[in-house]
């Protein structure tokens, strides 16, 4: 995960790791590396300076160069800036509907479906769950029959209506069958497209408001960088969703998306996706994941 952005960031901080002194010149080298690291992982440039100015301004408030181990102290601060840009602390999700109402969007292929299987049984394993997960993708019947497989996988009844052309109603019918059945949670899987497209985004918007989630999720493939960033821009604008979810980071050397996303829709990302198996969800930790970024 990360791999290149890691081993780039490494080399940038090689100097201010060794023991040597440590001069402004070489200060202002590493930031520049860092600043070039961030690029070729695909964080927006904006993003990236606005980083290495506040490095370089908590380094001088710090007075780096007049501390004992100015090398470590810069790492520390590169390492609590990264983890703020990725949201500080964790948080999680709003489970407290009788039902609790989850709402997944996204695009087609981001991971929408097999990251709903994820969460049920992510879920179900505690014990005091019992979630419902409804197919509501209307126009793809391979979709419905993938939530089915899914669900039998982790021992989670799905919900679905062949033939009904209308999501508001089968997430309504749905949200019904859980309250009649005792499911205390329902995770509602819609259809994505392929890229932004305004019937989609009117049809999320109509169940959004038709079914006023607790929780709206954002699911994006972390491996399409700035895309992604720019998609979760065009959902949020529309959703104002409550967090993200991140994808297929196993496959992610560079990882701009995981590092941008939040500052540009000031949402926390709430899980990750780390492969296609149902146990490959994590919670996200921002500075967990500066800590294995830094090495
Ligand atoms: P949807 O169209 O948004 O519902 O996307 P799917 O859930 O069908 O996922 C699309 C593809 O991505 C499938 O082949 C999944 O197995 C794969 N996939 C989903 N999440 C992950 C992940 O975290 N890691 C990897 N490597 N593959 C994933």
């Amino acid at each position: 995960m990360f791999n290149n952005l890691s081993d780039k960031l490494d080399k940038a901080l090689h100097v201010l790791k060794g023991h040597g002194s440590i001069t402004e010149v070489n200060v202002a080298e590493t930031l520049k590396e860092v600043r070039r690291a961030l690029l070729d992982a695909d964080v927006n440039f904006k993003i990236a300076k606005e980083f290495t100015n506040k490095v370089k301004e908590k380094a001088l408030g710090q007075n780096v160069l007049t501390t004992l181990q100015p090398g470590q102290l810069m790492v520390k601060i590169v390492k609590d800036e990264l983890t703020e840009l990725m949201g500080g602390d964790a948080e999680g999700i709003n489970l407290s509907g009788t039902p609790s109402i989850i709402l997944m969007s996204g695009l087609q292929g981001s991971g929408k479906t097999t990251f709903s299987g994820k969460l049920a049984n992510y879920l179900k394993n505690k014990k005091t769950k019992k979630p419902l997960l409804v197919a509501c993708d209307v126009y793809r019947p391979a979709a419905i029959d993938q939530l089915h497989v899914v669900g039998d996988q982790i021992g989670v009844e799905v919900f679905s209506d062949r033939g009904n052309t209308d999501p508001v109603a089968i997430s309504k019918a749905g949200i019904a069958h859980a309250k009649a059945n005792g499911h205390n949670v329902v995770i509602i899987d819609t259809a994505g497209r392929l890229a932004v497209d305004e019937v989609m985004m009117t049809e999320i918007s109509n169940i959004h408001k038709a079914i006023q989630p607790q929780e709206t999720l954002f699911v994006v493939d972390s491996m399409t960088g700035q895309d992604a960033v720019n998609t979760a821009k065009t959902f949020n604008d529309v959703l104002n969703f409550d967090g993200v979810i991140l994808t297929k980071l196993d496959g992610d050397t560079r990882g701009g998306a995981a590092i941008s996303i939040k500052s540009v829709v000031n949402k926390p990302i709430k899980f990750i996706g780390t492969g296609e198996k149902m146990e490959a969800i994590d919670v996200f930790y921002p500075s967990r994941m500066a800590d294995r970024i830094l090495g």
